[in-house]
């Protein structure tokens, strides 16, 4: 018996070869514990989206395995996997992939779709997230009545409701004007300083940087993971 928690999300000895022979991942092995902001780092066609997809349960690696939550996921039904996903991850893509015709609110509730959660208790739950990105008074604004910065910040609620043990924001600030970015790396931040545990993907060193942890990739292989001040 151990009371040690495991750690949210472990990635081990994970490769993927695509048909055609490409091994976009090479034996990686990674770990990632409750509070943790990390950066995924590496040039295009380094194997970023790949490992994304694994840690994101959306790709089952060729050889090797994904534990959520100290769970090996590898057995479970596509059904099953879903439901855990729906519980455990929030994602956040370049970009946003918000519902037009929805308002911000409605955008973020979208997030509580595969959570059980009645449906009664969705929109407050949502005004609820919006307000932690600041937009709370945008929460009746269409998509396309939304800036680019704002319909991130509309995503990240979106990612946030089911208060997730983990965020996987694939290349957050990708699609937005340097201050825009700046902007969505400081809410990040902020939303990891309140207990959201985050991995962010990027190509951008300036951003991992920034951040307090370091996984590099390169050729499908992980080459260094650094921590600040290390
Ligand atoms: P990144 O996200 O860092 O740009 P990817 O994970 O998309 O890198 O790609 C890693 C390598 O795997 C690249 O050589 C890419 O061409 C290849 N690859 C990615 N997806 C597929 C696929 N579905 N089929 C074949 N090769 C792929």
């Amino acid at each position: 018996m151990t009371d040690r928690t495991p750690p949210v999300l472990t990635v081990r000895n994970a490769s993927m070869a695509y048909p055609g022979g490409v091994n976009a991942l090479d034996d990686v092995s990674l770990a990632i514990e409750t509070g943790e902001l990390l950066a995924i780092v590496g040039p295009s066609g380094s194997g970023k989206s790949t490992l994304l997809n694994i840690m994101g349960t959306l790709d089952r690696p060729t050889s090797g395995t994904v534990e959520i939550g100290g769970r090996d996921v590898s057995s479970l039904s596509d059904r099953r996997l879903s439901a855990l996903r729906g519980r455990w991850l929030g994602f956040v893509f370049q970009q946003f992939h918000l519902t037009e015709g929805l308002t911000a609110a409605e955008n973020v509730a979208t997030g509580l779709l595969y959570a059980g959660v009645p449906r009664g208790r969705r929109r407050p739950l949502a005004l609820e997230a919006l307000a932690r990105v600041g937009l709370a008074h945008r929460a009746g604004h269409l998509s396309h009545q939304l800036s680019g910065g704002e319909r991130q910040r509309v995503a990240i609620a979106r990612a946030l409701v089911n208060n997730p043990a983990l965020v996987l924001a694939d290349e957050p600030t990708g699609a937005l004007d340097t201050a825009n970015g700046r902007a969505v790396l400081e809410l990040l931040t902020e939303l990891n300083d309140e207990g959201t545990t985050i991995a962010i993907i990027t190509h951008d060193r300036d951003i991992a940087e920034r951040l307090p942890r370091r996984v590099e990739i390169l050729d499908g292989r992980l080459v260094a993971d650094t921590y600040e001040g290390s």
